[in-house]
């Protein structure tokens, strides 16, 4: 995997060129935020070394297969008792193994799209809207897929946004991304929502924004107006 510091705390582990998930150093350990593809778990424990902390937790942005792949290959690696799995309630049917697709009846009655595959192992840390968790403040961004969270590193001002938000090209509110990278729009589950949850994240100081795909996109507050305004259009 390819490997690039972001920022002071933080490095971006990229596979195939497109698939993200990020180490960041916490005052207790490193801190892993998604874990690629399945197969990538060697990759990230050799990234993790290089921190010099042992990972402490793994927060999951969301169900996906390109986000969960490496989960049950690491915490088995690790010890699960030694980690702080982190997801939070909407995700629980996403993960488990076959997944439950059902949806919630306050929620927009579209299908759930992209690869869900299920994992065998169990969050033991369900955050809620606003949480705290570690550094990091968990805000819900459903749209992509239900359920959804981004993790904003308050110390940087790091948005870890998952597949809320694309970092291909310009920043793009996810299934408005552009022509020649459309697989997070292909996998999204209902785009207003998506648009709404892009909207919300501007009360948010962010500074950067550390996306499930792409490269991360400096330019804060305005650029993310910039994507919604593009999404609007
Ligand atoms: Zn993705």
């Amino acid at each position: 995997m390819k490997s690039t510091q972001i920022t002071a705390n933080a490095i971006q582990l990229t596979r195939f060129g497109f698939v993200n998930c990020f180490l960041v150093r916490e005052p207790d350990g490193v801190t892993l935020i998604d874990t690629g593809l399945s197969g990538s778990h060697n990759d990230i424990l050799i990234a993790a070394r290089t921190l010099g902390a042992p990972i402490r937790r793994i927060l999951l942005t969301h169900a996906h297969m390109d986000h969960v792949g490496s989960v049950d290959a690491l915490l088995e690696k690790l010890g699960p008792s030694n980690v702080e799995f982190v997801s939070n309630a909407r995700s629980l049917p996403l993960l488990q193994k076959p997944p439950d697709m059902s949806l919630q009846p306050d929620e927009p009655q579209a299908k759930i799209k992209g690869g869900v595959p299920g994992i065998k192992s169990r969050p033991n840390k369900l955050v809620t809207e606003d949480e705290l968790i570690g550094s990091f403040r968990a805000i819900e961004t459903p749209g992509h897929i239900p359920g959804h969270l981004s993790f904003l590193d308050e110390r940087d001002g790091t948005l870890y946004a998952g597949d809320s938000l694309v970092g291909k090209g310009h920043l793009t509110v996810s299934g408005f991304a552009p022509w020649f990278f459309p697989l997070p729009n292909f996998g999204t589950w209902h785009r207003p929502t998506a648009l709404a949850s892009a909207q919300k994240l501007l009360a948010y100081p962010i500074e950067r924004f550390a996306c499930g795909h792409g490269a991360v996109k400096p330019g804060g507050i305005p650029a993310l107006r910039a994507a919604i305004t593009k999404a609007q259009s």
